[in-house]
Formats: structure tokens, sequence, C-alpha cells
């Protein structure tokens, strides 16, 4: 057994929790398991098939993004990881796909506001989509500053991501976190119903107000923090 074939075999298994949830298609998008103190991650490699991948194939990097083992070249997407593992020591999980409802929210260029007790047992607020990023960071080194244009986006609106542990990346999709890989997926899919809901409910009524602020309480806090008193003890 390697160091770190537990976290290899945590972000494969992640990994493949993807395609059965009905959240990917082909190659699309990609799962790391970090390990804050040492300040490494086991992300998926770019461009294989789910049903190819295995647990070696996982490719390990520092939080610079550097190789550190792996044959395999890691995901497109492994500076964006980097950065917010370097943002936030909390997280050990992070999920990115291009699941179709969140997308679509994403390219509308708009948060998903909170309608209803579904998204406040799990995030307090809207559903934050960052601005598009500026042409010159674009050309500079565009996944690294997709890490940072999230950092910014939760920084200028007072955010905390232990609070709201999801994103979306306007024109692009959605990321999201958690204390562990299965954490991060398990948002992402959260987010993706989340995301249906609230389409539908605008085709509904166009009209339909934001849930009031008693109720967002009432659910946000009964499953999180202090008082926290949803499921078994
Ligand atoms: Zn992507």
């Amino acid at each position: 057994m390697g160091k770190y074939d537990e976290l290899k075999v945590a972000c494969y298994e992640s990994n493949l929790q993807l395609p059965r949830l009905g959240l990917v298609k082909f190659t699309f998008g990609n799962v790391s398991a970090a390990d804050q103190s040492e300040k490494v991650f086991a992300i998926k490699p770019s461009g294989v098939p789910y049903d190819e991948l295995r647990p070696a194939d996982m490719v390990l990097v520092d939080f610079s993004g550097k190789v550190i083992h792996g044959k395999l070249n890691p995901s497109s997407d492994t500076q964006t990881h980097a950065v917010l593992y370097t943002e936030w020591h909390f997280i050990t999980g992070i999920a990115h796909t291009h699941s179709t409802y969140a997308v679509a929210w994403a390219q509308a260029q708009k948060d998903i506001p909170i309608l209803g007790t579904t998204h406040a047992d799990y995030l307090p607020c809207d559903i934050p989509c960052a601005p598009v990023l500026d042409d010159n960071k674009i050309d500079a080194d565009y996944e690294m500053e997709t890490g940072n244009q999230i950092v910014k986006c939760f920084r200028d609106r007072n955010l905390s991501a232990n609070e709201a542990e999801m994103v979306l990346v306007s024109n692009h999709g959605p990321f999201a976190w958690g204390n562990s890989a299965g954490k991060a997926v398990y948002h992402i899919a959260i987010l993706e119903e989340i995301a249906r809901m609230a389409w539908l409910t605008y085709r509904i009524n166009p009209d339909a107000p934001r849930l009031k602020p008693s109720l967002v309480n009432k659910h946000f806090k009964r499953k999180h923090g202090d008082g926290a008193y949803y499921g078994q003890k």
C-alpha cells in the first residue's frame, strides 16, 4: 500500500458516483480528495472515460498543482481545485460537473434564488454565480483564475464557504465541496436538484417569492450548527 492509496481510492470512488448519479456524460467533470495536513490531493486524470478509470490512475498533486505521483495528466481543472484547497483549509473534497440544470443557470449568469426549504436545508442564501472572467485572466492562467474568481465571489459577498458549499461559475458550471470527496459529490448532486426545482418554479410562476427569513433560519439551523436537531443522535 502506498502512502496515498487511501486518498486515491476515495477520489476514484467519488468520481464513479458522478455518472451513477446522472451528473456527467463522457469525460465531463471531476472530483478530488485532499489531505490538508500534507497539502496534497488526488484528482481524476484528464480525458479518461469513467468506465475505464482505475484507482491507480488517480493523479496525486500538491497544492500548487504539481504532479507528485501518477503516470497520467491530471484533470485540466486541477489548478481550480488547488486554489480552493489553499484558500479554504477546512475542505477536503471538491466536485465539478456540467450537469444540465446547474449549467443552464450558469449560462444565464444568474444566482439560484432561495425559493424553498429544500434549498434552505443546505445553505442559507442564494447559490452564487461567480461573474465571467476578464479576457486577460482567460489568457493568463485560466484554471487558476477560475479558482480565484470563486474565492473573490465569496469574499465580495461576505459568504462563508463553510455555510455555502456550492457555486456556479458563469458560462461554465457548478463546483461544490465539503469535508470529504463523497460530501462534495453529495453537494453537487443537491445543487443540480435545487437548480431543477428553481427552474420549474419559475416556469409555473415567474414571480414566485423568495423563502421568508424565518423559514430559511428554521431549515438551515435545524441541520447545521450547535442547535441542529435533524437526523439521529
Ligand atoms: Zn468544466
